[in-house]
């Protein structure tokens, strides 16, 4: 049921006992893809103890040193997170994450990205999400160990893929011609439309007001697949051309 397509991405892990938790955590679930983007003390003995028999999951554990780097080519990004966001974020709860994962990975490999144990994740990195998913806890102390958090979800993830077919995120594309754009060409659209808006005068970056945030959040909800992407760029490129031939 396409365990092998989720990519758990544990991004500027502190911890090293945190990565061994959560690779045994996800072993004892059944995912193997561990993904670390710039993590503190790696490898490390303390990291092969907490797995404790995970250690395959660890050796193979994929290092990188940008989170682009880490889902470049991924369809699905969801990213979790302990508390709400200044600005409000499409949101699911474990389950919903977990079916929609699985759904989604029958088309592309798909990825569900932790943050840091002190902060969290950074708003550059919601930013590539699609989804945010908080497990439920008690209000004043929601924030979970990382390696709790990520057995959490790998749990629910499990379920679901034992389950018979639940429902997912409304309105997903499911034909393989719609499944969503890879990361990097998501990215690519957002650093070219961010660089007109900038030539027409409309973004000051000076005061960019959180709009290149607000508008990856509308297109994120679009969930646009490569061709879609492909005529947005096209657009703005025609955009540029009128712009250099005016006077
Ligand atoms: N103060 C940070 C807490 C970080 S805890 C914050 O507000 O996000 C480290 C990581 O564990 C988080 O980035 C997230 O990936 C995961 N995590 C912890 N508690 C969680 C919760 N209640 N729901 C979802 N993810 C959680």
């Amino acid at each position: 049921m396409f365990l092998d397509r989720i990519r758990i991405v544990l991004v500027d892990t502190t911890h090293p006992g945190n990565i061994g938790g959560a690779a045994r955590a996800m072993k004892n679930m059944g995912l193997s893809q561990l993904c670390l983007v710039s993590p503190q003390g790696f490898p490390s003995a303390e990291a092969t103890v907490r797995a404790s028999g995970a250690n395959a999951v660890l050796e193979e554990a994929v290092v990188c040193q940008s989170l682009d780097e880490a889902i470049a080519g991924y369809g699905l990004v969801i990213g979790t997170s302990a508390r709400r966001r200044s600005i409000e974020w499409p949101a699911l709860n474990p389950r919903e994450c977990a079916h929609t994962l699985l759904e989604h990975a029958a088309h592309s490999p798909v990825a569900l990205l932790f943050g840091q144990e002190r902060a969290g994740l950074t708003n550059d990195a919601v930013d590539q999400c699609r989804y945010l998913v908080t497990i439920p806890t008690q209000d004043e102390f929601a924030s979970l160990n990382l390696a709790a958090a990520v057995q959490i979800m790998a749990y629910e993830i499990l379920l679901a893929s034992t389950d018979a077919p639940a429902p997912v995120a409304e309105s997903f594309p499911t034909g393989a011609s719609t499944a969503l754009a890879p990361q990097q060409n998501r990215q690519g659209f957002y650093a070219h439309l961010e660089r007109v808006l900038v030539e027409l005068d409309f973004l000051d970056p000076e005061h960019p007001r959180k709009l290149m945030r607000k508008l990856t959040r509308m297109f994120n909800r679009a969930d646009l697949s490569t061709e879609e992407v492909n005529i947005l760029r096209g657009i703005l490129t025609q955009v540029q051309k009128q712009q250099t031939r005016q006077p």
